[in-house]
């Protein structure tokens, strides 16, 4: 049996886990990484961790096929470089020399990629979208990320930095975004978005119900807020969450039209609402995709690997090279 390593590396923790030929983690541990510590310190909690956790298996190392690296940010596989990553502070930065060098382990058996687009790979490999070839997923968060896999292979673009899945514009000089745009999918379909969507409708209509489950107070208004007080009749909230899904069927019919996945897969904090999302997503789909019937060919799932996609997509990415 050959085992592959599955690297997580986000702005708050270092996630790894060991992963076997049918990419089922056995063994996964975590790590802050606090980032303000420079980016070496950084690579060798990672290898240290990954050590560690093989030591804890009995696996020895000539039994490891390859590890994997899910990083934020632009990340060069070819150069192993992890170009720009504004969270964990890296910039032009050599990663997969300097693994290799702290593990003990070829660089040619190290591979890396962008953590949004990883994700995607888990959850093709193992997870939602697993047996297809063509898949798409969205993850609806603090911002909207996104990854394409296209016959197989993971879409980048050409320096790496494509499918930015949530910078796409759905409302031309719409509400502002992070990234300096206006109207971008992620203004309108993340989890920020749709607190924020509900906060305004906490403030204009005194009588939802929203204000009772808040206790008045609209900071503690969350992601959930406008879901839960649907479920219990409210008309604002359910206005909310149907305005919501609008955009989000919008963003999303955008995709299938150019992609036309087998799958599309929706991770992330909110699709935990699962078919109060799913199924008036698909009813909005059918009225806005391209086709002659209003028939949805594309499959529209929940994720299901959660935080461990980007470890799996990691791991998986050794064997795809
Ligand atoms: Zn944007």
């Amino acid at each position: 049996m050959k085992y592959s390593i599955g690297v997580d590396l986000g702005g708050t923790n270092i996630a790894v886990g060991v992963v076997d030929e049918a990419y089922a983690i056995i063994k996964k541990g975590s790590v802050p990484t606090l980032a303000q510590r420079g980016p070496e310190s950084i690579v060798r909690d990672m290898a240290q961790l990954c050590k560690k956790l093989l030591a804890e298996c009995g696996i020895p190392e000539e039994a490891v096929a390859g590890a994997g690296i899910a990083c934020p940010g632009t990340v060069n596989p070819k150069s192993g470089i992890v170009e720009y990553a504004n969270n964990i502070k890296f910039l032009d930065f050599p990663l997969v020399r300097l693994f290799s060098e702290e593990m003990g382990l070829a660089a040619d058996k190290i591979a890396i990629g962008n953590d949004a687009n990883l994700a995607a790979l888990g959850e093709a490999t193992a997870g939602a979208a697993k047996g297809t070839s063509s898949s798409v997923m969205i993850t609806l968060g603090t911002g909207v990320g996104g990854g394409v896999i296209l016959d197989g292979k993971v879409l980048t673009g050409c320096a790496y930095g494509g499918a930015e899945l949530g910078h796409m514009v759905i409302e031309y000089g719409g509400r502002p975004c992070t990234c300096g745009r206006h109207g971008c999918f992620e203004a309108y379909s993340s989890a920020t978005a749709l607190i924020q969507m509900t906060k305004e409708a906490f403030e204009a209509h005194p009588e939802t119900l929203m204000r009772e489950m808040c206790g008045g107070d609209v900071s503690r208004v969350g992601g959930k807020t406008a879901f839960a007080a649907m479920k219990k009749g409210d008309r604002t909230a359910s206005q909310v969450v149907d305005a919501y899904i609008g955009y989000l069927a919008c963003g999303t019919a955008n995709l299938i039209n150019i992609f036309q996945p087998e799958v599309l897969t929706v991770g992330g904090g909110i699709s935990g609402e699962g078919d109060y999302l799913i199924v008036p997503l698909k009813e909005k789909l059918s009225h806005e995709i391209y086709s002659k019937d209003g028939v949805l060919k594309t499959e529209i799932r929940i994720a299901e690997l959660g935080n461990d996609a980007g470890i799996i997509g990691a791991a998986a990415l050794t064997a795809s090279r």
